[in-house]
């Protein structure tokens, strides 16, 4: 069966994100643009929940990272000072090709001036450093965290989210003495795996790879990428940077250490990640094909706090009103209420609602059927055994919570 998965999965999981509603080509009826991708329904809520998983686990949950939401436009002498006007290049028939988007800001032609949309959303977070300080005082070791859109012109989009001219990061900068960088970059190397691990990638496909002296970013000075086995070649994921005190150093920017009443200069791990590449190897290690009733079923077999959707209610008639009636009253609406990631899907016969909702990657479909109207329960179809099982409705939000957790 794995050889089978393996034939054609990236044309297969292409095909089944527009079928579903998860990613269309971006403008497809224009005959779409290279290199962009238009989200659907249940794409925008497995990015989500991937997004909300990284914000509350290194972000809500601790006490030293503070939040930034800063704008994709930023003043051109911000890539000045990074050097990325200068370094950030792509060798296209042997000269170097700047990948930075440029746009123009102003309506007079005498008044328009030329920026960027970035290409990074690190530098939002480095000049806001100084306002960060100001306002809320942390002490060393501290972090910064931002989720936003970044750009780069790309010279070859491809493999579908792999490689686009917009796209999704999650980044953090993470303030250390310079003296501590190296505990704080293994700290962080480990916090990446399990950020990985919580959101369902298959770690078996994950490798770790030291970045060499002349591959690394010019800001760099030690680089670890995790590589993920993709369909089309093992090809990073996410990436781990010792950015040293370079960023701080170019804005001119610096750090009062009250305790020690000293001026330094804090050193920067970046652990960073694209929240497109995670989505995509979210879906590759989600994909799963099995046989029932003779047919080959395909199932995104999400872990229920990352699905799409967490379960789908149906009465097993959509032409029986007292069916239909108890399902929306008694079930969906509570249930909708309860968790939000619930959809009322009464398309087709009940065998045809199952494959849909295998291919959502819904963990627990629900039917109404003639015996609940006499006995209160319903049945609960679990999306990877396909097992059923009669749940009372009174005990059903206490038994999906209980998956949940
Ligand atoms: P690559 O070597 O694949 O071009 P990179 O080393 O330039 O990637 P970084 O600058 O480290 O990438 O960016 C951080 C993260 O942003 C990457 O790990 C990746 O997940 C994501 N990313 C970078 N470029 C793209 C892109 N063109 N499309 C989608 N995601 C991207």
């Amino acid at each position: 069966m794995q050889d089978k998965i393996e034939d054609n999965l990236m044309e297969k999981i292409v095909s089944l994100c527009k079928r579903r509603g998860f990613i269309f080509s971006g403008s497809e009826i224009y005959g779409g643009l290279a290199g962009t991708y238009d989200w659907g329904h249940f794409g925008v809520a497995l990015k989500n929940n991937i997004k909300q998983c990284w914000w509350k686990k290194f972000v809500d949950n601790r006490r030293d990272m503070y939040g930034v939401d800063a704008a994709i436009l930023m003043n051109s002498k911000v890539w000045e000072a990074t050097g990325h006007v200068a370094n950030f290049a792509d060798p296209l028939d042997g000269k170097q090709f700047n990948t930075m988007l440029k746009t123009q800001i102003g309506a007079k032609k005498e008044e328009v001036a030329v920026s960027y949309l970035r290409p990074e959303t690190a530098q939002g977070m480095f000049v806001n450093f100084k306002n960060t300080v100001d306002a809320f005082h942390p002490k060393l070791p501290f972090g910064m965290a931002q989720i936003g859109k970044a750009f780069r012109n790309e010279i070859a989009p491809r493999d579908f989210l792999f490689r686009q001219r917009e796209f999704e990061q999650m980044e953090i900068e993470y303030f250390v003495r310079p003296e501590d960088w190296e505990k704080y970059f293994e700290y962080w190397k480990d916090e990446t795996l399990s950020f990985m691990e919580e959101i369902g990638v298959d770690m078996s496909k994950v490798h770790e790879v030291e970045i060499g002296d002349n591959d690394r970013a010019h800001y760099s000075k030690r680089t670890i990428d995790f590589e993920f086995e993709y369909p089309f070649g093992q090809k990073e994921l996410s990436g781990l940077a010792y950015r040293t005190d370079f960023d701080l150093k170019n804005h001119k920017l610096d750090y009062i250490d009250e305790e020690k009443n000293e001026k330094i200069i804090p050193h920067v791990i970046e652990p960073s990640f694209g929240i497109d590449r995670l989505v995509l190897v979210a879906l590759l290690s989600a994909y799963h094909e099995d046989e029932k009733g003779g047919e080959t079923r395909a199932y995104l077999k999400f872990k229920p706090s990352m699905a799409p959707v967490i379960c789908a209610v149906s009465p097993l008639l959509k032409n029986k009103p007292e069916l239909v009636e108890y399902a929306n009253m008694k079930v969906f609406a509570p249930l909708k209420a309860e968790f939000g990631r619930v959809i009322w899907d009464d398309n087709g016969n009940i065998g045809k609602r199952y494959r849909r909702q295998d291919e959502i990657g819904t963990p627990f479909c629900i039917v109404v059927d003639f015996d609940t109207l006499t006995d209160d329960t319903v049945t609960v179809r679990d999306r990877d055994t396909g097992e059923q099982e009669r749940i009372k409705v009174s005990e059903l939000i206490e038994f999906i919570k209980n998956k949940l957790d």
